[in-house]
């Protein structure tokens, strides 16, 4: 494509090392053409990627990527897509960045043509995975529909794109989509959570953010529960009030007796049928719960309890509505430090293995990053 913009000070090659899934749970390295980026787009060099639950689920069971139509299984396709880099080359017409420009990336672009992306909900774009063959809507979400990171290369709109701060490290950088993604819950939930008090259900990636993103929006309390004693303690590191261990206090009287007549807000970041329960019976009359996790399954759930009292439930998908930006506004702030729950870094070449730390949890991995060096 004419119009593409490079510079002898990143020179780009032609072809890169990419991962591709094969089979169900099978990578593979191969050599791949670099990826061109068209109009509004730019080349990133991906300089570290961390793995995401998310990525484990895609490799597993397909869904919730989606490839020309179908499953991603055997089309090439290359997963990942928390990562970051530096800036290789610019698409026709792109001014917004500069060649060697530090960058970390969100997801989805959407399409940018439906009503959804029209209101800036392109996470929950109309079009998702319409971006082949002909009825192509060019959506976007790298790693899911389109080509993701766990390679040297890749391809991301400029609105997808957020700049690093210096001191900021590699790995730290791709933590942004998780923060971002907690920074989202809060904000369907209301946003203006100061001096409310918010119930975070599950010690994962997001929930551990939510935690760190509720505090600096000034929640209060803020209250963590999980099984896990050394995940609850980074919890409490990222600013939690309390701490309750699911498997020694009966949760929701001890949250009743924390804030009185119930949460102003719960965020389920375990999503089984138990915790999804249980967020409606902690939310006070007119509280709101966020489902950032789900059951995979029909569950029964007590929808009367939730009607008569006036509680509020909010699905979210994704990073929306720029919360990665506002997620990257804090942490260059220093208002709380992501880094704690990075736990783990391997090389690129060693991604069957940082993976396999990932999905085991082995030596209690939390957040597993993988970097290329160049
Ligand atoms: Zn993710
Ligand atoms: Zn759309």
């Amino acid at each position: 494509m004419s119009g593409i913009i490079y510079s002898t000070k990143m020179p780009v090659p032609e072809n890169m090392n990419a991962w591709v899934l094969k089979n169900p749970e099978e990578l593979v390295q191969i050599s791949k053409p670099v990826p061109k980026p068209g109009k509004a787009e730019v080349l990133v060099r991906i300089d570290a990627i961390a793995i995401c639950a998310t990525d484990l689920e895609v490799m597993k069971y397909g869904t919730p990527a989606l490839i020309e139509g179908g499953t991603p299984f055997n089309k090439n396709f290359t997963p990942g897509h928390e990562y970051m880099g530096t800036i290789a080359a610019l698409g026709p017409g792109v001014d917004e960045f500069e060649i060697g420009e530090r960058v970390t990336v969100e997801i989805h672009a959407g399409c940018g043509q439906c009503k959804r992306c029209r209101s800036g909900m392109y996470t929950s774009c109309h079009n998702y995975g319409l971006n082949y063959g002909s009825v192509n809507k060019g959506h976007r979400a790298n790693g899911f529909t389109s080509q993701g990171g766990f390679c040297q290369y890749a391809v991301n709109n400029i609105n997808t794109i957020i700049r690093v701060p210096r001191n900021m490290s590699d790995e730290v950088a791709t933590l942004v989509v998780t923060a971002g993604t907690s920074m989202y819950g809060l904000t369907e939930l209301g946003g203006l959570v100061a001096g409310e008090s918010v119930v975070v259900i599950g010690p994962g990636p997001i929930g551990l953010l939510a935690v760190a993103v509720a505090k600096s929006l000034g929640a209060s309390p803020v209250i963590l529960i999980g099984t896990r004693k050394n995940r609850l303690k980074i919890g409490q590191e990222l600013g939690a009030d309390y701490i309750l261990n699911a498997k020694e206090v009966d949760i929701e009287k001890k949250v009743r007796e924390i804030t009185g007549k119930g949460a102003d807000y719960i965020i389920d970041c375990a999503g089984s049928e138990e915790t999804v329960n249980q967020s409606v019976h902690m939310a006070n009359r007119g509280g709101k719960v966020c489902l950032a996790a789900f059951p995979k399954n029909p569950v029964n759930f007590d929808i009367g309890y939730l009607a008569v009292n006036n509680i509020y439930l909010y699905g979210i998908r994704g990073e929306g509505k720029s919360a990665t930006h506002r997620a990257m506004a804090f942490m260059a702030e220093n208002r709380f430090d992501p880094g704690l729950v990075h736990t783990h870094t391997f090389d690129m070449n060693e991604l069957p293995e940082a993976i396999r730390y990932a999905r085991d949890r082995v030596d209690d991995a939390i957040k597993v990053v993988v970097t290329n060096s160049y």
